[in-house]
């Protein structure tokens, strides 16, 4: 592919000294899970969210699990979140032992139609799970005013969303709790595997600490049911330590980008994502009735692009049982539409130009 969908070997580049001494360190240091390296980067990450704590653990579907298992979700618990933010949140979730109801979005924002959620609550609701799709906030007035009327606690997705802000206030800052991937394609990603759960209150922070680790309350004695082994590891925490120093620049790149890619396209009947104060353009998602032919075109131009995501989660083969009975239309619909550009900080205003003159010749 002449513009690949991502490049994270570009990332590297830019800040390979840096990186390359973290990792050094690290590994002449001879702890590797857990330890000061992460407890460090949990002090910068909950510093930079605006929280009192953040607890480092394996992935970003482990923090969700996690948190919901620490607010007490289990068996016979209801869960209210999307369909359309990919698998993790809905496996969360199941794994809990809780089962998913899902909400459909509000087509304007791909995020949880707020308008929708009353009607979603039962006595058994014991979370709510709003994601921050693609960067952009979910409409977390709203959602928390129903929330808090109704005593339920609000676990923010923001595996999208490190940086984003709402009002001021940053992603994962606003509920109960916030919950961030770091895969490394995110906009704060790892050289591998890792995850995070940030929050202001002590207590939950103690309780993910022991469910981060076997539910241990001490070393090898269990005092809390749902622990798993979700740890991060020294090597990763110290690379984001280091990626944590530069998440504003990129998020600012990405805006810029987003900016150009708007200017070129806005006379095109493409629906271009709409811009929010404080969204961070994980992904720049278009949509257009014609999605596979303009994939298409592009492909055979040597521009990749992607799907995000192609399968809503209450249509896949294991999760059709919580399928609410007349189904989710935004979603669905969205889902047939949907195409992301390429958009990462490294990328250049010239491939931008690219890519959109590209697509201005097929959506006139
Ligand atoms: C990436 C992602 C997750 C899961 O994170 P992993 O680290 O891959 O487990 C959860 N929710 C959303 C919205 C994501 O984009």
């Amino acid at each position: 592919m002449m513009i690949p969908f991502g490049d994270l070997k570009r990332q590297y580049e830019t800040i390979k000294v840096e990186l390359d001494a973290a990792a050094t360190r690290v590994l002449a240091g001879g702890w590797y899970i857990l330890g000061s390296e992460v407890k460090a980067f949990e002090e910068v990450f909950a510093t930079f969210c605006g929280t009192a704590h953040a607890v480092g653990v394996g992935n970003g579907t482990e923090a969700l699990q996690l948190a919901l298992t620490a607010l007490g979700a289990g068996p016979g618990d209801e869960v209210i979140t999307v369909a359309n933010a990919g698998v993790p949140g809905s496996i969360a979730i199941v794994q809990s032992g809780a089962r998913p109801v899902y909400v459909d979005v509000a087509a304007h924002s791909h995020n949880l139609d707020p308008s929708l959620l009353e009607a979603a609550i039962t006595p058994r609701t014991r979370a709510i799970m709003p994601v921050h799709l693609y960067g952009r906030m979910a409409d977390m007035d709203t959602i928390l005013e129903i929330a808090t009327h109704h005593h339920i606690p609000v676990v923010e997705d923001a595996a999208q969303a490190h940086g984003a802000t709402y009002h001021g206030r940053m992603a994962g800052s606003i509920g109960a709790c916030g919950c961030f991937s770091f895969y490394p394609s995110k906009n704060l990603g790892a050289l591998g595997d890792g995850g995070a759960i940030v929050t202001n209150d002590a207590a939950l922070a103690h309780k993910l600490c022991q469910l981060r680790e076997y539910g241990w309350e001490r070393k090898y004695y269990i005092a809390d049911a749902g622990g798993i082994n979700s740890r991060l590891d020294a090597l990763q925490a110290a690379l984001l330590s280091v990626k944590l120093r530069h998440l504003d620049t990129w998020n600012k790149r990405r805006r810029q980008l987003a900016t150009h890619y708007r200017t070129l396209l806005e006379h095109t009947d493409l629906v271009l994502p709409e811009d929010t104060i404080g969204h961070v353009y994980h992904l720049y998602v278009v949509r257009t009735p014609e999605r596979d032919q303009l994939r298409n075109v592009l492909r055979e131009n040597g521009i990749a692009t992607d799907v995000h995501y192609p399968l809503p989660a209450h249509q896949q083969t294991t999760l059709t049982q919580y399928a609410p009975p007349r189904g989710l239309p935004i979603t669905e619909k969205l889902a047939s539409e949907i195409l992301s550009l390429p958009l990462y900080p490294e990328l250049t205003e010239a491939e931008v130009k690219t890519v959109a003159s590209i697509v201005r010749e097929v959506q006139r």
